[in-house]
């Protein structure tokens, strides 16, 4: 009687510490699905090279024919308008949501491109740039990211150059948050027409999304004109980032890049 007591708390003991392990490994394998299927990055195995495998929804950015970014090179000259700009001050907040740094902008602020009207939602960065003009990447790209009233997409692009200090970045920069996926309100509200170049002119193409799910159908724009933003302020950003968040340039296929 006793010996079998003993025998079943053995057992019992030995249920629970296989009833432990199995459990922490349960979470660590889902931990490395969650990884392994939804988490993509920049780097290796979840890596841009893989983001069409990792997930089924992902399928755009391996079979996609019209994909972001692009080296800008070949381009057609068209007489095109001006982008119509009617932003307000807006950025409210700012979160580092594990791939880029991103303002969210209030509703309210429109752009309008050959007639066709969107709105801000919010405007986030790239170090280094993911577009490329003539083969250069630039030190950092800001995406300026607009819906219209069915769901379409239009991102602005901006390239910045390392040069003069850029106060309106300071407004983004000072509030960042070293937690990850945490809205932080702004301390000063950003003005996204301040961080335009003076002259907007811009070439123009069809994209995708640079990031999983890399669904196709945005109207991309990169202006011309670069702005500048200090070395310690391109690095405060990429320091937030923690690694390069480009994804390398995409073919051009049949597209055609206008200006
Ligand atoms: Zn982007």
């Amino acid at each position: 009687m006793k010996k079998s007591i003993l025998a079943l708390s053995i057992t019992a003991a030995l249920l629970l510490t296989t009833g432990c392990a199995s459990k922490e490994s349960v979470v660590k394998k889902d931990l490395h699905a969650h990884h392994a299927t939804h988490h993509w990055g920049y780097e290796g195995e979840s890596g841009p090279l893989h983001w069409g495998n990792l997930k089924k929804e992902y399928f755009m950015c391996k079979e996609g024919k019209n994909q972001s970014p692009v080296d800008i090179k070949d381009t057609r000259n068209i007489e095109k308008k001006h982008i119509q700009f009617r932003y307000f001050i807006g950025g409210n907040d700012v979160v580092y949501n594990g791939h880029a740094v991103q303002v969210n902008y209030k509703s309210g602020s429109f752009i309008t491109i050959d007639g066709h009207t969107f709105e801000l939602k919010q405007f986030h960065f790239h170090t280094p740039s993911e577009n490329t003009i003539n083969g250069k990447h630039f030190p950092m790209e800001a995406h300026f990211v607009h819906k219209d009233k069915e769901g379409n997409l239009a991102v602005l692009a901006l390239m910045f150059e390392e040069g003069k200090y850029n106060p309106e970045l300071e407004k983004v920069i000072e509030s960042l948050s070293p937690k990850i996926g945490v809205d932080t309100p702004m301390k000063r509200a950003a003005n996204a027409s301040a961080l335009m170049p003076t002259d907007v002119d811009y070439y123009r193409f069809n994209g995708s999304l640079t990031t999983p799910p890399c669904s196709e159908g945005v109207l991309w724009a990169v202006f011309k004109k670069t702005v500048t933003a200090s070395k310690e302020q391109i690095n405060a950003i990429a320091k937030e980032i923690g690694h390069p968040n480009n994804r390398p340039v995409q073919p051009i296929n049949a597209r055609l890049i206008t200006q």
